[in-house]
């Protein structure tokens, strides 16, 4: 695909994602696509070290998918422990249930 192929369809599943009537099952699978596309991009440099995933800003209320990023307190969190934000919601909540 060109670029100029991937920035519309981008385009297109945002619309999507952030549209009322998107179920919660289309919103994970968009999200995984978005990653899917990332992971495809060589080099890409934005990596979880913990899912090793292709790490995605998709502000949202709660991590659909790993490598998801959905809050800016969860970009900051990134920087400092390379983690998805999917991954560190996770490892959190097993601390707390601990
Ligand atoms: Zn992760």
């Amino acid at each position: 695909m060109t670029l100029e192929a991937d920035m519309a369809l981008l385009q297109r599943m945002r619309e999507e994602f952030e549209s009322r009537n998107t179920t919660e099952e289309r919103r994970t699978e968009i999200v995984i696509k978005v990653r899917e596309m990332a992971e495809a991009i060589p080099h890409y440099e934005l990596r979880c070290m913990n899912c090793k995933h292709a790490v995605v800003d998709i502000p949202y209320t709660h991590a659909l998918a790993a490598g998801m990023i959905y809050s800016r307190a969860g970009k900051r969190e990134y920087r400092i422990s390379q983690c998805c934000e999917f991954c560190f919601d996770k490892i959190t909540e097993e601390l707390e249930d601990e």
